[in-house]
């Protein structure tokens, strides 16, 4: 008898971006240390609402800071270690954390703008990726969810408010990367997706 497998269930995930999103930005550097990580307000509890409402969280995180010999690797999952018990403890899960190492010049594939973090991720999670959101703070998040087609939402937080600004004033060259949605923060953004997704409905 030929086995019957059941079809690989795809999921509506969010994608997030850590510093500007997550954490707060530092000044012109990079967050070198645990004790250089702050949570922006209310991020923890985003966190917890759309963990409670079944969505996989996905990290998606630019990390030159490595390749530029300022932060070492195991540093940075210590970083990641202690971030994910925080946001356990606070109720929220975080599934999986992929980051680029690379700075520009490396030119990878998976330094954002470019998609290569969110393709992997989607793969290895069955994502189903027109469905998913991505949440970011600079173009560069926006621009790589936008390449592999998921709804892009660009927070004001970090460096948002500056992005958007820079957006406004853009060429029209540059006009068509635009974010789907805008909003104040993780938690502005979140409370939309409880109130307008219709995942398992
Ligand atoms: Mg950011
Ligand atoms: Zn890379």
């Amino acid at each position: 008898m030929r086995e019957v497998r059941p079809p690989i269930q795809r999921m509506n995930a969010i994608f997030l971006d850590r510093d500007g999103v997550i954490n707060r930005n530092l000044d012109n550097d990079y967050v070198k240390s645990w004790d250089e990580f702050e949570f922006i307000p209310n991020s923890l509890e985003a966190i917890k609402c759309l963990t409670d409402a079944g969505y996989p969280l996905i990290v998606i995180t630019n990390q030159a800071c490595i390749n530029k010999g300022l932060v070492l690797p195991q540093t940075l999952d210590w970083i990641h270690q202690e971030m994910l018990s925080e946001i356990e403890h606070a109720g929220g899960y975080i599934q999986a954390i992929y980051h680029c190492p690379h700075r520009d010049e490396d030119q990878c594939d998976c330094r954002k703008p470019k998609p290569g973090m969110l393709i992997q991720a989607s793969h290895e999670h069955h994502i189903d990726l027109p469905n998913s959101y991505l949440i970011g703070d600079s173009m560069r998040d926006i621009e790589a969810g936008k390449r592999i087609g998921c709804r892009t939402f660009l927070v004001l937080t970090g460096n948002g408010s500056k992005a958007h600004q820079q957006q406004i004033e853009a060429p029209a060259s540059r006009k068509n990367i635009q974010p789907k949605r805008i909003f104040a923060d993780l938690y502005a953004a979140a409370l939309w997706i409880l109130s307008h997704d219709t995942q398992g409905q």
